[in-house]
C-alpha cells in the first residue's frame, strides 16, 4: 500500500511562486483546492491511470484531466500519432483532411449530429450554440438547470455548478444583468418547473440546454422520463432541445447520453474526450439548424486555431481506441466495481453516502440522498468530503478536489487499481 505521509515540499514551493504570478496560482479555479482545503499538488507527468507530482509521488488518478484522458493519459498510440502530425506543422488556419475525418467520426457516432463545427473549448461550443438557438428560433430566452455548467460565458453564469458553486459565487461580478436576463433556471429533474417557465414566457424561449447526466454538481442522473419529458415539452412549445455532452460525449457511451437514453436532441455540444487531451470543442446537430452557421449562413462564429491538426489528430486516435470492441463494457465494469466498492466501504464505516456510476463517470455524495438535483447535492457534508479528499491524496489517490464534481475512470485503470483504491478509501473512511 502507498505511503501515508507524503512529502510535497516542491509542490508547495511551486504553488507559492505561482500565487504571485497568476490569480490564485492556477489557470482554472477548481485546481486550487479551495473547497477541500490544503495545498494542491503540482504535476510533473502523467501516464495511463497515474500521475506523478514534482516531488516524485505517484497517484492513481480519477480526474483524467477533467475527462479527456478516457484511454489513459499519454496513450502510446495517441502520442505517436501526435509525433507524426507535429512533423507536418502545428496549425494550418486552413482546411485539412483531418477535420473531415473527425467530423465523419462524430457524425457517425452521435445520433442527432448531421453537421458539426469545431471550436477550441467546451465554453466556446456552448456560447456558439446559444447564439444559434436564438438565431434559429428568433427567440431570446433559454432554460438551463440549477447546478449545470455550460462553460464560463456570461449568459450561463447563473446557478452554474462546480467551480462557481465551490467558490460560493452563484453569479460572477462583471456579468451584466443584461447578459443573464434571458437565462431562466429550473431545478434539475423537475419537468413541472420547466413547463411553468414555458407557460410564463409564451413564444419567447429558444430552447432548453442541459447536462443529460450532470457532472458539474456532483454526479446526478436524470430520473426516468425526465429527458423524454423535455423532448416532448420543447416540441410542444416550438423550442430546441440541446444536450451539453462536453462531459458525457464518448464517455457514458460512444454516442454519448443521447445513445444511452435514446433521446435525440436538436443540437449537441462536445469537448473533452473528442480532443484526446488537446484543446477542442464542437457543436453539431440538425443540418437545417447547422446550415445557419457562417459562412453557410448568417450566424457568425470563427476561430484562428479551430480544427487545429494536432487537436484533430489526438481526437481521431482517441475515438479509434474507444471503438475497439469491449471498451465500454470494460469501463462500465471497472467503474461500477469502484462506485459499489466506495459505497460499501463508506456504509460499513458508518457514513451516510449515496452515489453510483454510468459507464466511466461516477460520484459519491456524503449525504444519505437520494440526490435528484443541486439542492439535494448541497445537503452533502462538504467538510467531511474535504477530509476524505485529503486522506485519499495522502495515500496516493487523486480525486477531483470538490464534492460537486464527478469522477472519471479510463481504459488504463486496472481492477487492481480499483481494488487498491477501495482498500485505501476504507482505511481513510474509518479514520474520519
Ligand atoms: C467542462 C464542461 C464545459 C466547459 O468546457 P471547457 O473546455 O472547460 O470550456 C461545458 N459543459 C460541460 C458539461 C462541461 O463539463
Amino acid at each position: 500500500m502507498v505511503n501515508t505521509t507524503i512529502k510535497t515540499t516542491k509542490s508547495q514551493e511551486v504553488f507559492a511562486a505561482a500565487q504571485n504570478l497568476m490569480p490564485g496560482g492556477v489557470s482554472s479555479p477548481v485546481r486550487a483546492f479551495k473547497s477541500v482545503g490544503g495545498q494542491p499538488i503540482v504535476f510533473d507527468r502523467v501516464k495511463g491511470a497515474y500521475i506523478w507530482d514534482v516531488d516524485g509521488n505517484q497517484y492513481i488518478d480519477y480526474v483524467g484531466t477533467w475527462g479527456p484522458a478516457i484511454c489513459g493519459h499519454a496513450h502510446p498510440e495517441v502520442i505517436s500519432a501526435l509525433h507524426e502530425a507535429l512533423e507536418k506543422g502545428t496549425s494550418f488556419g486552413a482546411p485539412s483532411v483531418l477535420e473531415n475525418v473527425l467530423a465523419e467520426m462524430v457524425i457517425a457516432a452521435v445520433p442527432s449530429i448531421e453537421m458539426v463545427r469545431f471550436v477550441n473549448s467546451g465554453t466556446e461550443a456552448c456560447m456558439a450554440v446559444l447564439r444559434l438557438m436564438r438565431a434559429f428560433t428568433n427567440r431570446e430566452k433559454v432554460i438551463k438547470f440549477e447546478g449545470c455548467y455550460h462553460g464560463h460565458a456570461d449568459m450561463f453564469l447563473v446557478k452554474a455548478g462546480s467551480g462557481v458553486a465551490t467558490l460560493g459565487l452563484p453569479d460572477s461580478p462583471g456579468v451584466p444583468k443584461s447578459a443573464t436576463i434571458s437565462t431562466l433556471t429550473a431545478p434539475y429533474n423537475d419537468l413541472e418547473a420547466v413547463k411553468a417557465l414555458f407557460e410564463e414566457n409564451p413564444d419567447q424561449i429558444s430552447g432548453v440546454i442541459l447536462e443529460p447526466v450532470v457532472g458539474n454538481a456532483g454526479f446526478i442522473t436524470p430520473d426516468a422520463g425526465f429527458l423524454e419529458g423535455l423532448r416532448e415539452l420543447t416540441h410542444e412549445y416550438g423550442a430546441l432541445l440541446v444536450f451539453d455532452e462536453v462531459m458525457t460525449g464518448f464517455r457514458i457511451a460512444y454516442g454519448g447520453a443521447q445513445e444511452k437514453f435514446g433521446i435525440k436532441p436538436d443540437l449537441t455540444t462536445m469537448g473533452k474526450v473528442i480532443g484526446g487531451g488537446l484543446p477542442v470543442g464542437a457543436y453539431g446537430g440538425r443540418r437545417d439548424i447547422m446550415s445557419m452557421i457562417a459562412p453557410a449562413g448568417p450566424v457568425y462564429q470563427a476561430g484562428t486555431l479551430s480544427g487545429n491538426p494536432l487537436a484533430m489528430t489526438a481526437g481521431i486516435k482517441t475515438l479509434e481506441l474507444l471503438q475497439k470492441p469491449g471498451s465500454y463494457e470494460y469501463l462500465e465494469r471497472i467503474t461500477k466495481r469502484l462506485a459499489d466498492g466506495l459505497l460499501k466501504a463508506a456504509q460499513e464505516t458508518g457514513h451516510a453516502v449515496c452515489g453510483g456510476n454510468i459507464s466511466a463517470m461516477f460520484g459519491l455524495f456524503f449525504t444519505s440522498g437520494p440526490v435528484h438535483n443541486y439542492e439535494d447535492a448541497k445537503k452533502s457534508d462538504t467538510a467531511k468530503f474535504g477530509r476524505f479528499h485529503r486522506g485519499m491524496l495522502e495515500r496516493g489517490v487523486y480525486l477531483a478536489p470538490s464534492q460537486f464534481e464527478a469522477g472519471f475512470t479510463s481504459l488504463a485503470h486496472t481492477e487492481e487499481d480499483i481494488d487498491q483504491t477501495i482498500a485505501i478509501a476504507r482505511d481513510v473512511l474509518s479514520s474520519l
